[in-house]
């Protein structure tokens, strides 16, 4: 085991593991970038204020090879961890290897979060809530209801897709470049749908624009599910500019939050409409987790400071 102050312990670590007090980790695969451990572990230090159990609590990371990720969850639950986060590549794998699974993550196909349970894991998905919770937040609108042109078709569009749908968006417009993807997509949506309006579309400038329901009477938020922006050289995943010429955006929510701010946030901010880079995100889906495992109230500002600090230390 490693005595660096915050180390990136392997699987092997499992075998001789002896960490005294309860044990949380997050699963990646990379996982050096992940800002996870500082975030989970400044609530802990603060809710221990509250609550001394806490004081006994630690978040680590694990670098986890997706063969290897079976394993480590049994050799996970034998050494009494009481909870997971999952981040990539795991959160899928990891769907098929719970005992029990929380009611909404089923449709999304993904976990991001396990509860140790005598019988095994129990699967949950916060990554829904986590956006939900932070375009109430920082864009001050509510996904029941709304218009809705999501951009991309992986896993974490899958996820906000169907916690679009299931919250009653008014409809859901899907953009993404590779249609076999959003085809992928539209066939797992379909049997959610249940009576809204769902489009998909591979080229937004060569079609008509947004579908009729978010005509420019009714503004369609736009929440970008991409990894185009993760680099100052990806284009931009819509042009914002001509999407306003047609139906100004009721606001912008990009998920990525590193680098915080995105050429598609520096559009949304230079055309003056509401935007968000995903921290929220991070630190909503994070706070439901601790929530799960700590079943008590967890402070949200320790969460979001940490996470500022570690992304401004890199
Ligand atoms: P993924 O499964 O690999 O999907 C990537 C998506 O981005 C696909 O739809 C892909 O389209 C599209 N894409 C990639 N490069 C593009 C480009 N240059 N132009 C247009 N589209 C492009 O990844 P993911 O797990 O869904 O994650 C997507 C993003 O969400 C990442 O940036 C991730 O950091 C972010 N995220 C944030 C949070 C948070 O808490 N804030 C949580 C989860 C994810 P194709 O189908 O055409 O390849």
């Amino acid at each position: 085991m490693s005595a660096t102050p915050d180390p990136i312990y392997t699987l092997a670590d499992l075998d001789t593991w002896n960490a005294p007090g309860t044990s949380l980790a997050v699963l990646g695969h990379p996982i050096k970038h992940s800002v996870s451990p500082p975030m989970h572990n400044a609530a802990l230090a603060r809710m221990a204020l509250v609550d001394p159990r806490f004081a006994t609590w630690r978040y680590v990371r694990f670098d986890i090879a997706p063969e290897d990720l079976p394993v480590a969850l049994e050799k996970l639950h034998a050494r009494g961890f009481l909870g997971i986060n999952l981040t990539v590549p795991h959160k899928i794998i990891a769907f098929d290897r719970v005992a029990a699974l929380d009611p909404a993550a089923r449709p999304i196909g993904a976990v991001n979060t396990l509860l140790r349970t005598p019988g095994g894991w129990h699967g949950f998905n916060t990554d829904g809530y986590g956006l939900a919770t932070a375009i109430r937040e920082d864009l001050g609108r509510e996904l029941s209801g709304a218009h809705i042109l999501l951009l991309g078709a992986g896993g974490a569009a899958r996820g906000a897709a169907v916690e679009c749908l299931q919250r009653g968006c008014a409809s859901l417009t899907i953009v993404n470049r590779t249609r076999a993807n959003l085809d992928a997509l539209l066939a797992q949506l379909a049997p959610l749908s249940n009576g809204i309006p769902v489009h998909g579309l591979s080229d937004l400038a060569a079609s008509a624009g947004v579908p009729s329901e978010a005509s420019a009477k009714e503004e369609a938020l736009v929440i970008n599910a991409t990894s185009a922006g993760l680099k100052p050289t990806d284009p931009l995943p819509v042009d914002l500019a001509a999407l306003a010429a047609r139906a100004r955006p009721a606001g912008v929510y990009d998920m990525i939050y590193n680098p915080p701010e995105t050429p598609l946030l520096a559009q949304a901010r230079a055309l003056g409409l509401p935007a968000s880079n995903g921290l929220g995100m991070l630190v909503h889906q994070g706070i439901r987790a601790l929530e799960i495992w700590s079943r008590a109230a967890v402070p949200v500002d320790a969460m979001r400071t940490a996470v500022q600090a570690a992304m401004a230390a890199r």
